[in-house]
């Protein structure tokens, strides 16, 4: 079967990237002969695809996604829609009920090597790429050992992934550091003259001076983000810190994610951002979401109050600086000086509104 019409659907939601799956779909099909359309939301068309793929994000999402099913399902009833990304593989027994004919979860073999199609997204300028699958870790409230399992589909060469036009590369690994090719890819990195991004952050429990020295000889796109989810990582985050800062990398630009509301309490919270802030690294608080969580922001854990859990959003507003906590000296002194949550972030204030 050759010259089929795809019709590849990013639903209405935000998100700053594109839709890599749909993008190596787009290239799939391309190679067999078909032709391949991309819109986003609910766009008229002036025929039936055979195939409607349809991505989705995060579990909150789910309702655009289901709009965008509905809106293609009630014009084009002959057309095949598949729904796969995230949330589908999340909550499949959710997404069934979509209306989609098809729901894929997890990763697609056949497509995973595909390069992407940026043809479809031409003002993008970011090579996005994977040189591992899955994590070797198994961290309670991650999605990633679920939906792609252990560590997998390592590579020890990204140049395939690169257009020689885009000025940034976007590692998009879960965790890279654990790729035993990682050497490999940080002598490639270093041959392009491209800015670089290690997307989802770097495990700090696995960073070595050796690390630290090859990540400073890049030109780094942005932060470097790692994170301190609990009390146990204490020693590793703060060595993790100096290793990088020794190594050249300002600790204004380490952003250290700070999980809250999972089963950690606000003590814990305000001593793991105490910790940063000593440390002089940036402090990013991270809201908890149950994995199948189909309302956002709407978890509050047996731990936490609701106006303890807003007293930080207050706190990232007035006395933050771009939802994080930086090490300036005022708010360094303010923490380290505060008598615990309630001091720090001001709780009174939030109550009494
Ligand atoms: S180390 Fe990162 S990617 Fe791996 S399970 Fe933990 S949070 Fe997820």
């Amino acid at each position: 079967m050759s010259n089929r019409n795809i019709l590849l659907v990013q639903p209405k939601y935000y998100t700053q990237f594109p839709p890599v799956g749909l993008l190596k779909i787009s290239t799939y099909h391309k190679r067999r002969g078909d032709n391949v359309q991309y819109v986003q939301g609910c766009q008229s068309l002036e025929y039936d695809p055979d195939i409607i793929y349809v991505t989705s994000l995060f579990t909150w999402t789910w309702r655009q996604v289901w709009e965008s099913i509905k809106y293609y399902k009630t014009w084009h009833p002959s057309s095949k829609i598949i729904l796969g990304g995230i949330y589908a593989s999340v909550m499949p027994d959710h997404a069934k009920y979509s209306g989609a004919d098809q729901i894929r979860s997890g990763i697609c073999d056949k497509v995973e090597n595909m390069p992407l199609d940026y043809t479809l997204v031409p003002d993008w300028d970011g090579s996005i790429l994977f040189t591992s699958r899955g994590c070797g870790r198994k961290c309670g409230f991650c999605a990633v050992p679920k939906i792609e399992g252990k560590l997998c589909k390592t590579r020890s060469s990204i140049k395939e992934y690169i257009i020689e036009t885009h000025s940034r590369i976007i590692l998009f690994d879960n965790n890279f550091l654990l790729n035993p090719h990682k050497y490999e890819i940080f002598q490639e990195l270093n041959e392009y003259d491209k800015r670089v991004d290690f997307n989802q952050g770097i495990d700090a429990r696995l960073i070595t001076e050796k690390i630290a020295n090859q990540i400073s000889g890049l030109k780094l796109d942005s932060t470097i983000r790692i994170a301190y989810d609990s009390r146990k990582d204490h020693d590793a985050v703060g060595n993790a810190i100096k290793i990088l800062s020794d190594a050249g990398i300002s600790k204004r630009n380490i952003f250290v994610y700070t999980l809250f509301n999972y089963t950690d309490t606000p003590a814990d919270f305000f001593d793991r951002t105490r910790d940063i802030l000593n440390w002089g690294a940036v402090s990013y608080p991270m809201r908890y979401e149950p994995l199948r969580a189909i309302t956002k922001n709407s978890y509050v854990s047996p731990n936490w109050t609701i106006e303890e859990i807003e007293a930080i959003q207050a706190a990232r507003r007035v006395i933050g600086y771009g939802g994080a906590f930086p090490a300036y000296t005022g708010l360094v002194d303010k923490i380290t000086n505060a008598f615990g949550f309630e001091d720090a972030f001001e709780l009174r204030r939030v109550k009494e509104k």
